[in-house]
């Protein structure tokens, strides 16, 4: 049996009873939970929610990240990673190296490549279209998890590949709120699945993350196409905003919980280990996740911007840090399809 709730903050005695009554939370609940120094009686709730869908159960992927290229003509003040085209460090991939990069790293075989980079100016779009058809015909197997809505957008009006409704709508470099849903909703639209991240810890405030995620729970609603959502703590270093502080352990698991608690719709809750570190991410499996991302291998724009984690992890280390959160660790592929593997291969149950 698990332990009873208990708090001496008397406002989370009705967001209790919504939770337990399977009752959708509202905005001023989100304000309290933010509000609320009770991080346990807050975790318990967000507990009970995770483990009504998911049991024990704890996914993890065995995955590459793959950035073709840093050069980017937006200048995100949150973003280490974007280098202008005759900037240090800039860096675009041939396609071989592309394929090289993508091939190279554990021995285990992925079963997914995450693929993100910047907005080029320049790269036409066959690049893109031989990016991906050349991974496909060299890797069948592997799932191409591939950009961010910002990305595709922006590809989207450099290919004029939108009707000019759409088009009007998406603006010179990065795109903003109200876009990023209009394109995510148009990709749910033709059978995609995605995610939907929240980049927090620098200058927004609570009210504005309840905002993020009430946008995103209205548009889950209409299309059902999210799989998951990731917070993301924000990395200051070598950003415009490194004067700020980075999150602490108490509000990146805050934010798990919350996350869990307001995004009913939403199947998983990623506690990310690469921005999270490993150690919170396994106590955010308590708090909520469900998920801890993958093995990744190469990871670039948060080392960019000052993470000290390891780049990437074996997969025998992300079930370690699952089965000792006395979670049940199941290695998925990108549709959360459970996977089985043998030293070399993998199958995946369909
Ligand atoms: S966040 Fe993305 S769009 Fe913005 S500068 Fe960085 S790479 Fe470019």
């Amino acid at each position: 049996m698990p332990h009873s709730f208990q708090t001496d903050d008397l406002r989370l005695g009705p967001i209790h009873d919504k939770v337990l009554a399977g009752e959708r939370l509202n905005s001023d609940d989100g304000l309290v939970l933010y509000a609320t120094g009770d991080i346990l009686a807050v975790g318990w709730l967000a507990n009970l929610v995770r483990e009504r869908l998911h049991g024990d159960k704890a996914y993890f992927n065995v995955n590459r990240h793959i950035n073709p290229t840093n050069v980017c003509v937006a200048a995100c003040r949150l973003c280490a990673f974007g280098r202008k085209k005759d900037a240090a460090g800039a860096y675009t991939m041939a396609l071989e190296e592309a394929f090289e990069t993508a091939a190279s790293g554990y021995s285990e075989a992925v079963t997914e490549f995450h693929i993100v980079g910047g907005l080029h100016p320049d790269l036409p779009f066959q690049y893109f279209l031989d990016l991906i058809s050349g991974l496909k015909q060299r890797f069948p197997q592997v799932h191409l998890k591939a950009f961010t809505m910002v990305e595709v957008a922006y590809l989207a009006k450099r290919a004029k590949l939108f009707a000019d409704r759409i088009r009007h709508m998406i603006c010179d470099h990065k795109i903003d709120g109200s876009e990023w849903l209009s394109t995510a909703k148009l990709a749910h639209q033709i059978g995609l699945k995605s995610n939907a991240t929240m980049l927090y810890g620098h200058i927004e405030n609570d009210e504005d993350r309840l905002d993020h995620l009430l946008k995103l729970r209205a548009l889950q609603d209409e299309t059902n196409g999210f799989q998951t959502f990731i917070p993301l703590a924000f990395h200051p270093e070598h950003t415009a905003l490194a004067h700020l502080p980075k999150t602490t352990g108490m509000l990146d698991i805050k934010q798990i919980a919350v996350s869990r608690l307001l995004l009913d719709n939403f199947p998983h809750i990623k506690a990310y280990w690469q921005m999270m570190t490993p150690k919170i991410a396994q106590i955010a499996l308590r708090f909520g996740a469900d998920d801890v991302d993958g093995t990744v291998v190469e990871e670039k724009i948060y080392h960019d911007a000052g993470a000290t984690t390891p780049q990437g992890m074996q997969r025998k280390d992300l079930v370690r840090l699952i089965r000792e959160a006395g979670r049940e660790p199941i290695e998925r592929d990108t549709l959360y399809r459970p996977v089985a593997r043998t030293e070399t291969s993998f199958t995946v149950s369909v």
